[in-house]
């Protein structure tokens, strides 16, 4: 019984694919962190981009409608 060795997504370092290696794919929790939080980054990105791009779009002809706004503080 061999076992299977893959590489890590992240450091390209050989990892244990097997039950013992709770981090598969990747070689470390470090390294899964790593990939976790560089989706959580890009997610977050484009979530931001998109709520400024409907602001854009509102008109603006209501007075209400600016202070309906969450304000940044
Ligand atoms: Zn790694």
């Amino acid at each position: 019984m061999s076992k299977r060795m893959i590489d890590c997504p992240q450091c390209g370092e050989k990892a244990e694919w097997s039950e013992n290696n709770a981090f598969r794919p990747f070689c470390s929790e470090r390294c899964r962190l790593i990939d976790l939080g560089a989706w959580a980054n890009e997610e977050y990105q484009i979530a931001t981009n998109t709520n400024q791009d409907e602001n854009d779009f509102s008109t603006g002809d209501e007075p209400g409608a600016r202070e309906a706004t969450p304000t940044m503080h």
